[in-house]
């Protein structure tokens, strides 16, 4: 995600000097929630009720490796060099044995949850491929081909163009039953660009400012309070908790039936070269992921019928491959081999339990885009020829 690495030494030095201002604080009632839809023909909802699903939660984790994913730590990157102040620590609290010990102590949920209830795609020591198509392989080019389903024209990195093509969100956002359910929190201030905030009449968080739209409460105004008083090292960028957190409160009030959620450190501390730093937000990820479903799942509305869909912007270099350096676990970029490399996982109640994909088909993230439409009953890629079919194994339609 960040391209502006370069800058953030200068950016903490500035962040030091300058007070921010107080938060402006959001009204406490209701506001409109979302601009009127741009209009667009109404789907073919006749695929209403061929699927359980009625809410899908997209989250997405910057840049956190299949390789962490599916193997766990790597004993490799714990040292010094890496960034890995205490590395009896790191060693204690992540490595294991084995890969399949070392995944599930780094994501217990994951491991302990999706992989028994859902699919997961990505783990190429067993032939199981997951990528982007687009070729950049950095952080915009993977969240526009992600969302809409195909790459982006003129989408080669993470400048703030307005995105001129339309999100599956956005897409949604203006068919029947989804006007004002329909939201996005991230940490990063590119994510409004992304999501086009000018046209797409959906409220996007992205990490700067109070969340000033829906129905707030007072935890989310003392987070809007925190985010204004700390300083954030990554220009254009806040803290996961920052976000998540008033997102689980604003979830839990709006109850809105389409979510993005994007979180970003794992992207950040991999570029600065602190993999204990990296594996801890993975680990935290994944523990935000946890009490997001048990959240979910204790809610009349969301239980039993909302779809969780994980995945990652971009892989990274392999760092320990045949002939790789160590430090391209760092970077990604069109050059990086590996960094095309993604994971998909898949959760909710239309998701047959596979669990781990063992070679089985090779996916792409240009088909989540059309896998919630389809789970929430449009035919995207008749709209989006473009788009990548729907993740067909990962959706069992209801017997008629
Ligand atoms: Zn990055």
């Amino acid at each position: 995600m960040a391209i502006y690495h370069l800058f953030a030494l200068s950016v903490i030095a500035l962040a030091s000097l300058v007070q921010p201002a107080p938060p402006a604080f959001p009204p406490s009632s209701p506001v409109p929630l979302s601009r009127p839809a741009q209009p667009m023909p109404p789907e073919n909802f006749s695929r209403t009720g061929l699927y359980k699903t009625k809410n899908v939660v997209l989250v997405m984790c910057d840049g956190l490796r299949w390789q962490e994913v599916f193997s766990g730590a790597d004993a490799k990157l714990i040292t010094k060099e890496q960034g890995v102040t205490d590395v009896p620590g790191t060693t204690a609290a992540y490595m294991r044995d084995t890969p399949e010990a070392r995944r599930e102590v780094l994501l217990p949920f994951i491991w302990g949850t999706a992989a028994k209830q859902g699919v997961l795609y990505g783990n190429r020591t067993k032939g199981s491929l997951s990528s982007v198509v687009n070729q950049y392989r950095v952080s915009y080019p993977g969240y526009t081909e992600t969302l809409c389903g195909f790459p982006g024209k003129n989408i080669k990195d993470n400048r703030k163009i307005e995105n001129p093509d339309v999100t599956v969100f956005e897409y949604l956002h203006g068919q029947p039953g989804f006007a004002g359910k329909v939201a996005a929190f991230t940490t990063w201030d590119v994510f409004s660009f992304i999501f086009n905030t000018q046209r797409c009449g959906f409220p996007v968080f992205s990490g700067v400012g109070p969340i000033a739209f829906g129905t707030t409460n007072d935890a989310m105004r003392l987070w809007d309070v925190a985010r204004a008083e700390t300083p954030c090292p990554w220009s254009g960028s806040c803290y996961d908790s920052a976000s998540f957190r008033p997102a689980l409160e604003w979830i839990k009030l709006n109850t809105p039936r389409l979510v993005f959620l994007g979180l970003g450190e794992t992207d950040e501390f991999a570029h600065e070269g602190k993999y204990r730093m990296y594996l801890d937000s993975a680990h935290k990820f994944d523990a935000y992921v946890k009490d997001l479903w048990t959240t979910l799942q204790a809610m009349e509305q969301y239980k039993d019928t909302t779809t969780l869909i994980l995945t990652c912007d971009h892989g990274r270099g392999g760092g320990t491959g045949l002939g790789a350096q160590l430090n391209q676990w760092r970077d990604h970029n069109d050059k990086t081999v590996g960094a095309e490399e993604t994971w998909i996982i898949v959760l909710g109640p239309d998701t047959p339990a596979l669990g781990e994909r063992i070679e089985g088909p090779a996916v792409t993230n240009s088909q989540i885009a059309a896998t919630i439409a389809t789970l929430l009953g449009t035919d995207y890629n008749k709209s989006q020829p473009r788009a990548g079919p729907p993740l067909a194994e990962a959706m069992k339609p209801l017997a008629r």
